[in-house]
């Protein structure tokens, strides 16, 4: 396949859930919090800011955006360190809904100010611009359609849709019978579902109401939905190498996701 001819590519950055761990245990699968990189002939599409965003390596002419789906640590702690924000005058485009009240950049501008860090975003050499989150929108020839989730003060779901080929995020959502059903359209005939899969269903019985679901909820909706290729996301952050090879060998419907996957549409 020539680049002219791919539609999207997706890399992982960092697939951890909750915190950044590191250690050889997690070698393999990685350490670092959610970030993927989507790739549209010029534009570089960021899903999320976890300490993955560490490892970007943006093209010099690269068209920048970042989808943010919440506002929670895990999703927003590379934020700061990526290296792109260095770029005198380059422009840097981010997408988030509204949480707990705040813009985005009202929230974004909590966290990075002093006294938890020394500098704001507008501080940094490039040019950042926040927008606000319509249902559906076009970053160059991408097409974006956005979704509330299921997750506690809320989390979005973005489908990213370029010459017929279809990705899906839905990170940091907990099953319950709506949000199922809302995501199988949603995600209904895609080419790949990235889907929270942080629990086994014994752990989820602890965790009820934490904003996170299972691989098998994953398979339920993938196979509601028709969707090609399943990548389990947002692993527990105690979940080794050999953990996750485990429940790999369990749940061969998906892959569990690991840091340097990519998949070429
Ligand atoms: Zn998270
Ligand atoms: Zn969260």
């Amino acid at each position: 396949m020539n680049a002219n001819e791919t539609s999207l590519r997706l890399k992982v950055l960092g697939t951890r859930g909750s915190v950044p761990v590191e250690g050889k245990e997690f070698a393999r699968y990685g350490g670092a919090t959610s970030c993927y990189k989507v790739t549209a002939g010029d534009d570089e599409i960021y899903l999320d800011a976890g300490s993955g965003i560490v490892n970007a390596l943006p093209a010099p002419t690269a068209r920048i955006t970042i989808l943010l789906t919440h506002m929670h640590l895990d999703h927003l702690i590379g934020l700061p360190f990526f290296i792109a924000l260095t770029d005198r005058d380059r422009p840097i485009d981010i997408y988030a809904a509204d949480r707990a009240g705040l813009a985005p950049k009202e929230a974004i501008d909590r966290l990075i100010a002093n006294p938890f860090w020394p500098c704001k975003i507008e501080d940094y050499p490039a040019n950042v611009t926040f927008h606000a989150l319509p249902e559906e929108f076009f970053i160059g020839d991408v097409k974006i359609d956005t979704a509330e989730g299921s997750h506690p003060k809320g989390s979005t779901l973005y489908r990213l849709t370029r010459r017929g080929k279809s990705i899906v995020h839905a990170t940091d959502f907990e099953h319950n019978p709506t949000a199922c059903a809302a995501l199988s359209e949603f995600a209904a005939g895609s080419d790949v579902l990235l889907y929270d899969a942080q629990y086994t269903a014994a752990e989820y019985e602890r965790y009820r109401g934490y904003g996170h679901s299972t691989p098998q909820e994953g398979i339920r909706i993938a196979e509601a939905a028709g969707v090609k290729e399943l990548l389990f996301v947002h692993h527990a952050p105690m979940r080794n190498d050999a953990a996750l090879d485990a429940l790999q060998a369990e749940f061969s419907a998906g892959k569990f996701a690991a840091a340097g996957d990519e998949i070429t549409l």
